[in-house]
């Protein structure tokens, strides 16, 4: 049965998921203002329509509604039973009729919502696997959605911004992308990156120490960019051009 409430009284979680259910509620009003026909139209992600989209964050909703499944029960319920089958369901589902997609995608959010209010606090620190073989407490499936449903609405490239993300959202991707970055670095050769935002006190970088290229910004517009999604209104400390920043995930 569908519940009302969230079990856990953990306030750090409950904040968590407070972000993550604002960003399925700006994500799906910018989805409900596409038309049927604006579905076949192009997105920020290269190679794919609106309709791909949409398809693959309704079909991510199901995926870690799976780990929650998973988290409750003890029975091992993975992302995905093989590689392919994440790219083959995203096809599958991106050919559906576009009011067969808007269900699919409200009910698979819906789902996960209420797996995620049957947890309790002992439940959530059970540990799941990610797609990317990680392994981790279930709890992190929140800000995974989080930064599915807040990121892709800009993608669906009809009017979402990152300037309407909450600020602690915006601070959040700074330190993940950065933190991803530190992690790689040695092994993938990254180069180094402080992030200046014009409207933080402080300064988030991979290197504090070291020679790093400078980039300058709104926390916004750094957020956009380290999540590889632009250039727009950056300049870096000694005037170069902006380097495309390194993949996040
Ligand atoms: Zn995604």
């Amino acid at each position: 049965m569908a519940s009302l409430f969230d079990f856990t009284t953990d306030s750090e979680l409950l904040d968590a998921l407070q972000l993550a259910r604002r960003g399925q509620a700006y994500y799906a009003q910018k989805v409900n203002e596409l038309t049927s026909d604006e579905f076949d139209e192009p997105s920020r992600v290269g190679g794919w329509k609106r309709r791909e989209v949409i398809a693959h964050v309704g079909l991510n909703a199901r995926a870690l509604s799976r780990l929650t499944q998973w988290a409750a029960t003890g029975i091992r319920t993975p992302m995905y039973d093989s590689p392919g089958q994440r790219n083959d369901e995203i096809n599958a589902a991106a050919a559906l009729d576009p009011q067969v997609l808007r269900e699919l995608s409200d009910e698979a959010a819906l789902h996960l919502n209420d797996q995620w209010r049957q947890l309790d606090d002992s439940q959530w620190k059970n540990e799941v696997v990610t797609a990317q073989g990680r392994v981790v407490p279930v709890s992190e499936t929140v800000w995974m959605r989080t930064r599915e449903v807040w990121i892709h609405s800009v993608d669906l490239d009809n009017g979402a911004s990152f300037d309407d993300f909450p600020p602690e959202l915006v601070d959040r991707l700074l330190l993940d992308v950065t933190s991803s970055w530190r992690k790689r670095r040695d092994a993938e050769g990254l180069g180094d990156f402080t992030l200046e935002p014009t409207d933080r006190p402080n300064p988030v970088s991979t290197d504090p120490d070291g020679a790093a290229v400078v980039v300058c910004g709104s926390a916004a517009e750094l957020a956009e960019w380290a999540t590889g999604r632009g250039t727009t209104g950056l300049r870096t400390a000694d005037g170069a051009e902006v380097p495309s920043a390194p993949r996040w995930l």
